[in-house]
């Protein structure tokens, strides 16, 4: 039986020749998984000897790694604003930036009563964590995925929101929301250009959901779209929040610009110092 130390540092090994980003931090979760601890655990225990049912439950996650799916699908989960969320093949995985749209949303507001809507949610990921940190706000999760939605209402379920924050199954172009209903309406909508497809890596192009990635026109049709139905949606002095592309920028601002209903519009940037959402308020 290897000690833990050797089955890491060989599985370093492997991923590392398999050309897998932060081999070692791969290798180092997925045994934390396969142990059910955490990798300050698996520290501490480095001279144990791991026995075989759970080396071979770690050799298969490792072999699956090493083809390029992602630690968070291997894992079935994520951590978003310092909580955890289940996902599955059928979600993106929440990305840090996003966690910017959702303080922008948690200090635009005062904590009091508030009506949002999180179109095309995926895992929840903003909804849930929106309705965590504020008690007294009430929202709805989108998706036109019904598989993405089972995701979810679980994880509504598990962090105890999920009868403040109900599920539509619908798409975010059309959405069955009433007009002037919302007082935030927040997305991270698919914004990807076909034409950038090149440019993507193989493990969120072989993994992640097409439908939750690409978008037409540019990469600009979903953020048109949902703008549109915004303006229809929120009360006047509502806040849309949108997350787009690093170079969707000075379109999305142009594309607010030229519609009657916003003020105050703002492009922000994310810790790479990149355009990254767009916050604008609905004119009263
Ligand atoms: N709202 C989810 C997230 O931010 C899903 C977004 C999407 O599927 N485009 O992770």
């Amino acid at each position: 039986m290897p000690t833990i130390a050797a089955m890491l540092r060989q599985a370093t090994r492997q991923l590392d020749d398999a050309g897998v980003d932060a081999p070692r931090r791969s290798a180092e979760l997925l045994a934390a998984h396969c142990f059910d601890r955490d990798r300050v655990w698996l520290i501490a225990h480095a001279d144990d000897a791991v026995p075989p049912a759970r080396e071979a439950a770690f050799h298969a996650l490792t072999a699956r790694r090493a083809q390029g799916e992602p630690v968070a699908y291997l894992l079935g989960g994520k951590e978003f604003y310092g909580r955890a969320f289940h996902v599955t093949p059928a979600t993106l995985i929440p990305r840090p930036e996003t966690e910017l749209l959702v303080e922008r949303a948690l200090e635009a507001f005062p904590p009091s009563a508030l009506r949002f809507a999180d179109m095309g949610t995926g895992s929840g990921c903003i909804a849930l964590t929106l309705a965590a940190e504020r008690p007294l706000w009430r929202g709805l999760m989108l998706d036109i995925s019904p598989q993405a939605l089972d995701v979810a209402c679980h994880n509504a379920r598990q962090l105890h929101v999920a009868e403040r924050v109900p599920a539509i199954c619908g798409d975010m172009t059309s959405p069955p929301v009433a007009d002037s209903s919302l007082d935030c309406c927040i997305s991270n909508p698919p914004y990807i250009a076909e034409a950038e497809r090149p440019g993507i890596s193989r493990e969120v192009l072989d993994f992640e959901p097409a439908g939750a990635l690409f978008s037409p026109a540019e990469g600009l049709g979903h953020l048109a779209a949902l703008a549109g139905q915004a303006a229809r949606m929120l009360r006047p002095g509502g806040l849309l929040l949108m997350e787009h592309g690093a170079g969707q920028g000075a379109a999305v601002h142009a594309m607010l610009m030229a519609s009657p209903f916003w003020r105050d519009i703002k492009i922000h940037k994310d810790f790479a110092g990149l355009d990254r959402f767009c916050e604008a308020w609905k004119k009263v």
